[in-house]
């Protein structure tokens, strides 16, 4: 099981942080990539309040489909 949250503990940074992005169903994800595969991925980070997408709970891990559709924060 991938666990994004313990990246930022690893001596090894198997995952980067590149930013957070808010899902058209009010969810929070944070983008990652994963630097040993060039892989990015997406975490919810935060179940909006009225979010009906059963498996968005926070931790779990996006399809490809359901990132790069909201709207992602400038702040990086
Ligand atoms: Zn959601």
């Amino acid at each position: 099981m991938l666990t994004p949250r313990a990246a930022h503990s690893s001596p090894l940074m198997l995952f980067e942080f590149c930013g957070l992005e808010v899902l058209p169903c009010g969810c929070v994800a944070a983008d990652y990539v994963a630097t040993l595969l060039s892989l990015d991925v997406a975490a919810v980070e935060v179940k909006g309040p009225h979010c009906t997408v059963g498996h968005h709970t926070p931790g779990s891990l996006l399809t490809p489909d359901e990132q790069g559709s909201g709207t992602a924060a400038s702040w990086v």
